[in-house]
């Protein structure tokens, strides 16, 4: 994924390019900011990693925050491919 790409929040759980030791390779975040906070879902360690570094190591979102309306997509028309 891009940086920028997509506006994460709190209770997404995310897979990251470079998994966990301990094998898992899915965190829960639970803080944004300038550092984003995330969980391990594998054994539960939290991290601190500074946002920048984050978005260039995520793969991609499992799931969207609950109560999220479904896959982001900004308000408006779709944006056309060229
Ligand atoms: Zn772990």
């Amino acid at each position: 994924m891009r940086p920028g790409e997509h506006r994460f929040v709190v209770g997404e759980v995310v897979e990251m390019k470079k998994p966990h030791p301990c094998g898992a390779a899915q965190w829960e975040i639970w803080r944004t900011g300038i550092d984003f906070g995330i969980k391990c879902l594998g054994c539960g360690r939290r991290v601190m990693i500074p946002r920048k570094k984050f978005e260039r190591q995520v793969r991609r979102v499992v799931s969207p925050a609950p109560g999220a309306p479904g896959p982001s997509r900004p308000p408006g028309p779709p944006p056309r491919e060229r």
